[in-house]
């Protein structure tokens, strides 16, 4: 459904990619795990069509994905309501006067005559009736998040890319986040740094090095067991003369 081929990519001189291969199946669900500028971000963003490879390529049902592709509008359309990232800011997604605004976006852009039906249900789903009318901007960052989430959803996407949608949800949210990823019928690759969340949503891994290499993609027992790869994913460490120990799981 998504493949990367020997992707690599730079914002200046330094590859911030360098030579990424991998695929996503239909209805896989994956962990992309990678300490702080090891390159997840721009990951997600060269899958969404939103930067384009120096050297490799992305193809999304065997289409490549290229600057020119995307300005031909039948097939941008179809990109953008198949394939949806939930930045980790959801405030960068939100410009609308009001949460049915929001909601109604995508489905108005695409000319979606079950638009009404389509809010209505996802609105319901999110926990968002009730903040229908309100501007997005006074909502709490977990309503901001889910509003986010449903404007990505309600096109229908067949592959939703998340960036470290735990990042800033207290206890409760992420709770509710992860049953309700759990249960969504989408292919999915998220990128987090918890791998108690992790093992609840996905059994495959991905990890990006300091490097910028992607140095594993396996099964998630395989990760856990392999103290190398804890460490090299930042999930695992030393300091103040202390054992190695985690503060991710
Ligand atoms: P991560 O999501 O893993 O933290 P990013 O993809 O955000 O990593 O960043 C990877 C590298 O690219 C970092 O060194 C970061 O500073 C650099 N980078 C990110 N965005 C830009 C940009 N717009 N211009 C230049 N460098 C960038």
């Amino acid at each position: 459904m998504m493949e990367v081929h020997n992707l690599s990519y730079r914002y200046t001189e330094e590859w911030v990619l360098k030579d990424i291969c991998f695929s996503l199946s239909k209805g896989e669900k994956a962990a992309l795990f990678g300490v702080n500028g090891s390159g997840k971000t721009s990951l997600l963003k060269l899958m969404d069509g939103l930067l384009f490879p120096q050297k490799g390529e992305v193809r999304f049902n065997g289409t490549k994905l290229t600057k020119s592709r995307l300005k031909e509008k039948h097939f941008r359309r179809g990109f953008r309501s198949s394939v949806g990232l939930l930045f980790q800011h959801p405030d960068v997604m939100l410009f609308n006067p009001t949460v049915y605004e929001e909601l109604a976006f995508g489905p108005k852009q695409l000319g979606d005559p079950h638009a009404e039906e389509k809010i209505k249900y996802w609105a319901d789903k999110l926990h968002l009736t009730p903040l229908l009318e309100q501007s997005p901007l006074k909502l709490s960052g977990g309503e901001k998040q889910r509003t986010a989430l449903a404007s990505v959803l309600i096109t229908g996407p067949e592959v939703l890319l998340l960036d470290e949608p735990f990042a800033s949800l207290d206890p409760r949210a992420t709770g509710w986040l992860i049953d309700f990823l759990h249960d969504l019928d989408v292919t999915f690759l998220v990128a987090l740094h918890n791998m108690d969340l992790a093992r609840e949503i996905s059994h495959r891994v991905l990890v990006l090095s300091e490097k910028h290499e992607l140095i594993f993609d396996g099964n998630m027992h395989e990760f856990a067991d392999n103290r190398d790869l804890l460490v090299k994913a930042g999930l695992w460490h030393s300091h103040s003369g202390k054992e190695p120990h985690t503060h991710h799981f």
